[in-house]
C-alpha cells in the first residue's frame, strides 16, 4: 500500500489522519482497458483535471502512462507543469485557454497548447520564434458550447491562419459537447455535424488531417460515430457515469473509497441539540459518534440533515449541521468504538454510498463531489 500526499511536512509513514481516500488502481486499470476496447482504434486522452477528479493527479497520471495512454488532458498549465516535474513524458494537452504571459511556460515544459483565436495563434507563433522552438497546438472549435473556441462558421480563416505560421505545429483540432450525457442526442449530433463540416477543410486543401477529437464520457457511451481519432474520457475512467439515464454501453466501476474512523462516542440526552445553530435534537436518548471530516474536506455542508454514513455495513444519518472539520452521526441503540471504520463514500458490507448519492444530498452532480474532496485528505493507493 502506497501513500501519496502533497503535504510538504508530514512524511509518508507519519500520516495519521483517520480521514483518507483509498483508490483502487486495479479497478482504474480495468476501467481504462474497457474504454480502450470500446473505442477500438481511437487514441485515448484521459482527462485528469481537478486533481484527477479527486483521485490524485500525479499517481493517476503515472498509471495511465504505464497503461500506454496516448495523451493526457489537464485544465490549467500548472497541472501540466507539475506532471512534467514528476517525470511524466507522454504528450499533455492543456484544455483551458492560454492566459496572459503563459506561453513560454507551455513551450519550456513541452505542453500542447489550446489555441482559441487568431490572436492567440499570433502570440504563440511570435513566442515560439523568440524561443527558437516550435509550438504544438490543438485548434479549438466552438460547435455550440459557447465557452472557448472559434465558432464553426468562422473556422476557415482560423485554419488558414494556423497553417500560415512557421513556428506552429498543428497537432490537433477539437471541439466539446454540451449535452452528450442527455437521452436526447439531437444537439450532440448537430455539434458533430458542424465539426465534421469544419474538418472538410483538410480534404479541400489536401492537408493531412491533425488529430480530430470531440468525445467526452457521454459521447463515448452514446455516440460512437464521434470517436474520430481520439477520445477524451474523464469521469467514466473513475467508474462514475456522467448522468443517471445514460446508456451504460461500457461497464466501469468506482475506484474511490472515502473513509474515516470514529474518534468520539457519547450519549446525547433527550432534548439536547447538536452542532452549530442547534438545528437537530432527539426526542429520546441516543448514542452518537463524531467523525473528523467536514465541509473543509469537501463533505458539503448542504448535505446537513440528509447525508448518511456506513458503519459496520449499516447506514446511519448525519445529525445537525455539518461543521468544517467534524460531523456527528446518530447510531441510536447500536454500538461503536473509537477507531471503528466509517465509510463516507464507497461500499461496506451489502450497502454502498455512491458519488450520485452524495450529489443528490448536496444538490449537485457527482463531478462536483469528486473534485471537491480536498487535498488535505491523504490519498492511499491500493496497487
Ligand atoms: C472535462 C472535459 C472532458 C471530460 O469530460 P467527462 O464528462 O468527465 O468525460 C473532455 N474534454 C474536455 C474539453 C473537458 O473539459
Amino acid at each position: 500500500m502506497k501513500i501519496h500526499t502533497n503535504h510538504p511536512v508530514i512524511s509518508i509513514d507519519e500520516i495519521v489522519r483517520p480521514t483518507r481516500v483509498e483508490v483502487d488502481l486495479k479497478i482504474l486499470t480495468e476501467n481504462f482497458k474497457a474504454i480502450r476496447t470500446h473505442v477500438g482504434n481511437s487514441k485515448m486522452m484521459p482527462v485528469l483535471k481537478a486533481n484527477a477528479y479527486g483521485h490524485g493527479l500525479v499517481r493517476i497520471a503515472q498509471l495511465y502512462e504505464e497503461l500506454k495512454a496516448d495523451y493526457l488532458g489537464v485544465a490549467v498549465v500548472e497541472e501540466g507543469i507539475l506532471l512534467r516535474e514528476m517525470g511524466i513524458k507522454i504528450p499533455i494537452l492543456v484544455l483551458g485557454g492560454v492566459w496572459g504571459n503563459q506561453i513560454p511556460l507551455f513551450l519550456k515544459n513541452n505542453l500542447s497548447i489550446t489555441a482559441s483565436s487568431i490572436d492567440k495563434l499570433k502570440q504563440i507563433d511570435e513566442t515560439a520564434a523568440k524561443m527558437k522552438t516550435k509550438a504544438i497546438v490543438h485548434l479549438k472549435i466552438d460547435t455550440g458550447m459557447e465557452r472557448i473556441g472559434v465558432h464553426y462558421y468562422n473556422a476557415e480563416k482560423f485554419l488558414d491562419a494556423a497553417y500560415s505560421y512557421k513556428n506552429i505545429f498543428v497537432e490537433g483540432i477539437y471541439s466539446h459537447f454540451a449535452t452528450a450525457e442527455f437521452e436526447d442526442l439531437t444537439f450532440p449530433k448537430l455539434q458533430l455535424e458542424r465539426f465534421n463540416q469544419v474538418l472538410d477543410y483538410f480534404n479541400k486543401h489536401s492537408i493531412k488531417s491533425p488529430l480530430r477529437h470531440i468525445s467526452n464520457s457521454g459521447a463515448i457511451l452514446q455516440l460512437p460515430e464521434a470517436n474520430l481519432d481520439m477520445v477524451r474520457p474523464g469521469i467514466m475512467l473513475f467508474g462514475v457515469y456522467p448522468s443517471k439515464n445514460i446508456k451504460k454501453t461500457v461497464v466501469v466501476n468506482p475506484a474511490l473509497t472515502w473513509k474515516s474512523l470514529v474518534v468520539y462516542f457519547k450519549v446525547i440526552k433527550d432534548g439536547n441539540s447538536v452542532g452549530y445553530g442547534l438545528t437537530w435534537k432527539p426526542d429520546h436518548n441516543i448514542r452518537a459518534i463524531t467523525i473528523p471530516v467536514g465541509y473543509g474536506d469537501g463533505y458539503f455542508r448542504s448535505m446537513s440533515h440528509k447525508a448518511k454514513v456506513l458503519l459496520n455495513g449499516k447506514l446511519y444519518p448525519v445529525i445537525g449541521n455539518i461543521s468544517m472539520d467534524q460531523i456527528v452521526v446518530n447510531i441510536e441503540n447500536d454500538s461503536a468504538y473509537n477507531s471503528d471504520e466509517v465509510i463516507l463514500l464507497g461500499s461496506g458490507g451489502k450497502n454502498s454510498i455512491t458519488a450520485e448519492d452524495l450529489a443528490e444530498w448536496a444538490g449537485t452532480i457527482p463531478y462536483e463531489i469528486l473534485t471537491n474532496i480536498n487535498t488535505r485528505v491523504p490519498r492511499i493507493y491500493l496497487e
